[in-house]
């Protein structure tokens, strides 16, 4: 192994740092505003909601930061994931493109989220906070942190997003095994709750919403805080320790990839698989393309405004520079629940802005067609969120055919889809159909983002 990877892992193979992409960019990200008076926040702004630990996190420039060691242990019953060599994939395909991918389905939640979810739990552990509040779409974010607080012996309290509590129901049960206790939002639990349901009894929720619940649980009590499980810097961080794994396994296949490929929903397991790479590339490491892959009914990188915005419907949280469908603005029902938020990360819509990444959006069909096509070689039935990043890849296995070229293709296979298979179900039975976007909803929740005068 080089040196520099060397220094990067510990003696099981596990990177002793996170990396923050911030420190090599050209340019610092623009500042997160208070809602109230839309000037830059302070910590202390923040510190009703997290520890004081991760809202440095948040705002840190510092290149490396140091994984705590009971957050490394656990990490070590998972990690390093494997990452894989799609050998038979590539042969179905008849490419001579080399494509990789980063493994995250071994965790016990079954996607990349424990990463930062354990964090998340130490750090409001260490901070004495007994009790976390978060928000659900598909309950894969919901039973990450149910499983990191029944580590850590912190009460967490969710608020699935109504529609998934329905038919999800097998996610909802993991969540309680794990001890969480969950409920459908918009709930009457609370007033943002309340509010919503007064106006329609039987609405279906939405991320936004649910985000509101949490958050207004948190703010209320000293024991409580709230977690967040994308989106925000320090659970890019975290989710770093894929990227950084996979500079070390890509050195030890003798190879490294031209491009990275990862589904985007709020943009964690993009961000932290294409980060390292892109880091490296600042440095003067080799060029990559890094390719952001998101559904065509919720295209936030390819169709939202970058502004500053809102991350919940009813506007309790500080306003971030993002690319953003309005907060007010509803997907239509698709099966990649995870990718169904109104923004993407500001670092990730920053990075964009920059040229540093590439964006792309598909309908679920296609990534459904990609999905079983990469099951029926590989073994590994992905997420619907993840066959985002596979039929990328595989498009791009596909140019390197008609171009005569071979590339490396590294994609984040951010999750297993043993939970998802009513959507596997419907696919098979021509069910699923490949919705667009309501243009006028669109063009009103546009309309309806705040006004900032930028410096
Ligand atoms: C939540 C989720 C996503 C989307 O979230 P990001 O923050 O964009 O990574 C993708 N894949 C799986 C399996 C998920 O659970």
């Amino acid at each position: 192994m080089s040196e520099t990877v060397k220094y990067l892992l510990d003696e099981s193979r596990m990177p002793k740092y996170w990396y923050n992409l911030v420190a090599d960019l050209p340019k610092p990200p623009p500042p997160v505003l208070h809602p109230g008076t839309l000037q830059p926040i302070g910590p202390d702004d923040l510190s009703p909601l997290f520890p004081m630990s991760l809202i440095m996190q948040e705002v840190s420039a510092e290149r490396e930061i140091e994984i705590p060691e009971p957050v490394r242990s656990i990490y070590r019953q998972w990690r390093p994931s494997p990452l894989y060599r799609a050998r038979r994939l590539e042969k179905a395909l008849d490419t001579p493109a080399r494509i990789y991918y980063k493994y995250e389905g071994v965790s016990p939640a079954g996607s990349h989220k424990p990463n930062t979810a354990v964090a998340q739990a130490f750090y409001n552990k260490e901070a004495g906070i007994s009790r976390i509040s978060t928000e659900t779409g598909a309950g894969q974010w919901g039973s990450s942190l149910a499983f990191a607080g029944a580590l850590f012996g912190i009460e967490v309290h969710v608020f699935m997003v109504r529609v998934s509590y329905q038919q999800k129901p097998y996610r909802r049960a993991l969540m309680e095994t794990y001890g969480a206790r969950c409920v459908a939002s918009p709930s009457e639990e609370t007033a943002s709750g309340r509010e919503v349901l007064a106006r329609r009894p039987d609405h279906p929720g939405s991320l936004g919403i649910a985000i509101s619940e949490a958050v207004e649980i948190a703010a209320q009590r000293d024991d409580t805080n709230y977690a967040l499980g994308s989106v925000l810097n320090h659970v890019l961080l975290h989710q770093t320790v894929t990227g950084l794994e996979a500079l070390a396994q890509m050195e030890m296949a003798d190879d490294y990839p031209d491009v990275v490929v990862g589904c985007a929903g709020g943009g964690s397991n993009f961000a932290g698989i294409a980060f390292p790479f892109i880091g490296a590339q600042l440095r003067g490491g080799p060029k990559v393309r890094a390719v952001a892959v998101e559904p065509a009914a919720c295209p936030t990188l390819t169709r939202g405004r970058y502004a500053y915005d809102f991350g919940d419907t009813a506007h309790l949280t500080p306003l971030v520079k993002m690319h953003t469908l309005g907060s007010t603005f509803t997907a239509p029902g698709f099966h990649a629940g995870g990718l169904r938020y109104h923004g993407m990360a500001p670092l990730v819509s920053h990075v964009e802005k920059l040229g540093l990444i590439e964006a792309r959006a598909y309908h679920q069909t296609r990534c459904f067609e990609a999905g079983v096509q990469f099951a029926r070689v590989e073994g590994i039935l992905p997420a619907p969120e993840s066959n985002h990043a596979v039929r990328a890849a595989i498009d791009e296995a596909l140019r390197c055919k008609e171009e005569g070229v071979s590339r490396a293709i590294l994609l984040n296979l951010s999750g297993h889809g043993h939970f998802d298979m009513q959507a596997y179900m419907d696919y098979f039975a021509g069910k699923l159909s490949d919705q667009n976007y309501d243009e006028a909803e669109l063009a009103m929740a546009l309309a309806g983002l705040p006004s900032v005068a930028e410096v």
